[in-house]
């Protein structure tokens, strides 16, 4: 025995198991059929050399006895029995037949066997009555040797032995018969004992090997059965082992992403964490036991967090987690937390309720943000900003009363030069009235920086107040434009107004309304030479609305200097004008604008500028045809 893909297998059964392998598909006793068949068919070599020299040996010791053309025609009929059945095998083998085929070529083979029992059947008959008595023992002994041989082999299919021997022996019992007396009876007795002897062995050898292949079927069965788990057992195998490397590949790619969140949270200072409200267990990430400074081998608890926390700050969470668990919201604390070795931290929980499989809550999930820097940066920042604003109010402060101290003196210069240049001229001393003109020009200019500096002190120290009435906006254009009308002149531009006289009225500031157009109208008129302005009123008021309840527009425009595109924005800036060449050739302080747009912003409106470099500007405003007052309450 030997181990052959962990199965015992019987090395002398090759064949054997070759006969009986077959078509496993059909039944046990087919299987077994067609076994028997293919060990007919396995050899014929010592059954054919066998007969053959048999059948020349009868034939040579009987030539004179019979005549030499019957023995030669016996003898052709025997070779041509035994070439037959040569073929035949020779044929199974190329054919190689399936279980199903196998009765067809069982059935020839009985055939050939048959033809070769005949012809020895035959010989019994033609030399037995003719032969001496020496001559009918060898013939008597050839028959029955041969029939006794052929019990090895032919049995393999009973009726196959029956076809052989019965004709092969038959004529000997009968001869002796024919011949009677004593011996010619006793002989013929012997002879059909012998033959029902040899039938009854025959009988038992086929028996018997039905049951062997009968057991060797089923063991092959069985074989066939275990090679086909052995290579199920291999594949599952297989798939397991691969299944292995899959999940260790998965666990891997789970362990660094754990990794990458575990720095995540402690680059960020977060940490995260859930509390079973049942067991009172609390199971933080790496970056909660490092941020409340507890130690990650223990488990760690509700109470144990709690005891990190200053007493002043629990009431607090309490009622947070009470809360939350009332409403299911979500909630967010900001608390101190003592840690042993940085000190005071201040942290922000933010947490929302978890619910088992019940939908019942089952304790809390959230984050814990470490905002002790941002804290401390939030503090500096609200220091800086609260020095900025106290020094922006001492600047304020501080030019508010500078520009009241410097008005007074002011009006007494300007005041005063004009009762000077009223003297000049009654005592007829005009030489010196250009003087006195430019000092009053100078001390007019003045003031009026003074009191723009004013009022933008008012407007960045919130102080700036609102007077809301009702005025006539075409009496209120008419008033600015002849105002502005000589500094135009002067210039020699055209100032047209496109504003009908029934224009209607509007509520807001009338003094701020007024300045604002003044800036743009003394604005346009300064940098327009030899050129036209016009001043448009335009009322935008929603569809199905009241007349004069919507916007009103003042627009300004000029075909003057112009502003280069990127610097529009600028010129609404306190202190901006263009460039220093524009100062000293056209004067002015850079504010005028600047509060233009404070004041149309404090009454809910904008102002908003387009401009071409030496094509002109337009200069928008839109205000409110009714502006609220502050607070909703006119003053
Ligand atoms: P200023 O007292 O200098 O006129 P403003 O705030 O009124 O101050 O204007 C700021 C600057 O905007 C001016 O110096 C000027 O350069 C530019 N500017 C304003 N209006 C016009 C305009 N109509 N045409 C060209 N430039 C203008």
């Amino acid at each position: 025995m030997k181990k052959k893909s962990g199965i015992e297998v019987d090395t002398k059964a090759p064949a054997v198991a070759a006969n009986i392998r077959g078509d496993p598909s059909g039944g046990l006793a087919q299987r077994v059929f067609a076994a028997r068949v293919r060990l007919l068919y396995s050899g014929i070599g010592l059954t054919a050399s066998s007969n053959l020299i048999c059948a020349a040996v009868i034939a040579v010791i009987h030539r004179n006895l019979v005549e030499g053309v019957v023995v030669l025609g016996w003898l052709a009929f025997m070779a041509a029995s035994i070439v037959l059945r040569v073929w035949l095998v020779g044929r199974f083998k190329t054919v190689a037949p399936v279980d199903s085929a196998m009765r067809d070529w069982a059935r020839r083979y009985l055939l050939g066997a048959l033809w070769t029992g005949v012809g020895w059947g035959i010989a019994g008959m033609m030399l037995l009555p003719v032969a001496p008595p020496p001559h009918q023992i060898v013939t008597t002994a050839v028959l029955g040797g041969l029939a006794a041989a052929a019990a090895t082999t032919l049995t393999r299919h009973y009726p196959v032995y029956l076809a052989f021997t019965f004709p092969t022996l038959i004529p000997v019992p009968i001869h002796f018969a024919l011949v009677g007396g004593e011996t010619g009876y006793g002989m013929a007795v012997l002879s059909v004992l012998f033959l029902v002897f040899l039938l009854h062995a025959g009988r038992k050898h086929s028996d018997s090997l039905e049951q062997s292949l009968s057991l060797s079927v089923q063991n092959q069965g069985l074989v066939d059965h275990l090679t086909e788990e052995k290579a199920r057992a291999e594949q599952l195998n297989a798939e397991l082992r691969r299944e292995m490397v899959e999940r260790e590949a998965v666990s891997r790619r789970l362990r660094e992403r754990e990794a990458i969140l575990a720095n995540a949270q402690r680059i960020a200072g977060l940490a995260s964490w859930q509390w079973d409200s049942k067991t009172n267990e609390v199971n933080y990430s790496d970056e909660g036991y490092r941020m409340f400074g507890l130690d990650n081998n223990k488990p760690a608890s509700y109470h144990v967090a709690m005891e990190r926390i200053p007493e002043e700050d629990r009431a607090r969470i309490e009622e947070k987690i009470q809360h939350a668990f009332e409403t299911g919201e979500p909630c967010s604390i900001e608390h101190r937390l003592l840690h042993p070795e940085l000190g005071e931290r201040i942290i922000l929980e933010t947490a929302q309720v978890a619910r088992d499989d019940d939908g019942k809550i089952s304790g809390l999930v959230g984050t814990a943000n470490d905002i002790t820097e941002q804290h401390r940066m939030l503090r500096e920042m609200e220091d800086a900003r609260q020095l900025a604003e106290d020094g922006s109010r001492a600047k304020s402060q501080f030019l508010a009363n500078m520009s009241h101290e410097f008005r007074t003196p002011l009006n007494a210069i300007i005041g005063y030069s004009e009762i000077l240049k009223e003297d000049t001229v009654a005592a007829g001393q005009t030489d010196s009235l250009a003087d006195l003109d430019r000092i009053d020009a100078a001390g007019r200019h003045l003031l009026a920086l003074v009191n723009e500096v004013l009022d933008l002190s008012k407007i960045e120290a919130g102080r700036m107040e609102l007077f809301i009435e009702p005025f006539d906006v075409a009496e209120l254009v008419r008033d600015v434009v002849s105002t502005v009308g000589p500094l135009a002149a002067e210039n020699g531009t055209e100032l047209a107004v496109e504003c009908s006289p029934d224009a209607g009225e509007m509520s807001a500031d009338t003094t701020k309304v007024r300045q604002i157009l003044y800036n743009l109208l003394s604005n346009a008129a300064k940098f327009t030479e030899q050129g036209r302005i016009a001043v448009e009123v335009r009322w935008l008021k929603e569809p199905g609305a009241e007349i004069h309840e919507g916007w009103i527009l003042f627009i300004v425009t000029d075909n003057g200097i112009g502003i280069e595109p990127g610097r529009i924005d600028a010129v609404f800036r306190a202190f901006d004008q263009l460039d220093p060449s524009t100062t000293r050739k056209y004067g002015g302080t850079g504010l005028g604008l600047a509060i233009s747009r404070h004041y149309c912003e404090i009454m809910g409106g904008a102002i908003s500028a387009d401009s071409r470099p030496g094509e002109g500007s337009v200069f928008t405003v839109r205000l409110p045809a009714r502006v609220s007052p502050p607070d909703g309450a006119d003053r």
